[in-house]
């Protein structure tokens, strides 16, 4: 999406360890007119799925899933929960994720009252590094029986090989720009076509 590159080029910038910061418009201040376009070009890419439920993680992933939903018939919005300690009272899908940014392990939580076998998901995260996050919320999808039909990213770090593994494992991954390489010194950023 040639406009998000656009963003990226011009308000990213490029940190030591493999982060890139976008918090003018994506992580921190949120450009809803961009989570909107955001949206429609995941609409276009699904339009063929018969998708009934987004789900995402908390925090980053919450509003642009909401206004992506504007673009699905209003589906609902379920985010999954990063726990303090697992609270284990049968009520709810338990997996556990790495986190890249503060590089340790979470207990992730969902009710089950908001997912379940009836379900075809459309799942949705701002990045997609290593695919940790990803398959902890592909893991809970296993757990509650429900389907997942597609994978919406904003921004795919494409060194760091998550997003090809999930595509070989089947999944349509639709990362909206995907960064080949990026340089902490020059703070040149290359996108894959
Ligand atoms: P993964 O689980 O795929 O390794 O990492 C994805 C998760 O880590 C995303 O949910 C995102 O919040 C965070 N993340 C990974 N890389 C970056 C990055 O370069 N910048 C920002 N802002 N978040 C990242």
């Amino acid at each position: 999406m040639k406009e998000l590159e656009e963003r990226i080029r011009k308000e990213g910038t490029v940190k030591e360890g493999n982060v890139l910061k976008v918090d003018a418009f994506l992580n921190h201040q949120c450009d809803v007119a961009l989570y909107d376009a955001m949206g429609a070009a995941w609409a276009e890419h699904f339009a063929g799925k018969n998708i009934n439920k987004i789900l995402t993680i908390e925090a980053s992933g919450i509003g642009m899933a909401c206004v992506a939903a504007r673009h699905f018939g209003n589906v609902p919005v379920v985010f999954a929960k990063k726990a303090q300690s697992i609270n284990l009272d049968g009520d709810q899908y338990v997996t556990t994720v790495y986190s890249f940014t503060k590089q340790r392990e979470f207990p992730v939580i969902v009710s089950r009252k908001y997912l379940g076998p009836e379900d075809h998901v459309l799942l949705i995260d701002d990045f997609l590094a290593n695919g940790k996050a990803l398959h902890g919320l592909i893991d809970i999808c296993k757990h509650a029986g429900a389907t997942v039909e597609g994978i919406g990213i904003a921004v795919e770090k494409g060194f760091q090989g998550g997003g090809d593994q999930l595509r070989e494992e089947g999944y349509d991954v639709d990362s909206l720009a995907i960064v080949e390489s990026m340089d902490p010194t020059t703070g040149d950023i290359e996108f894959r076509h």
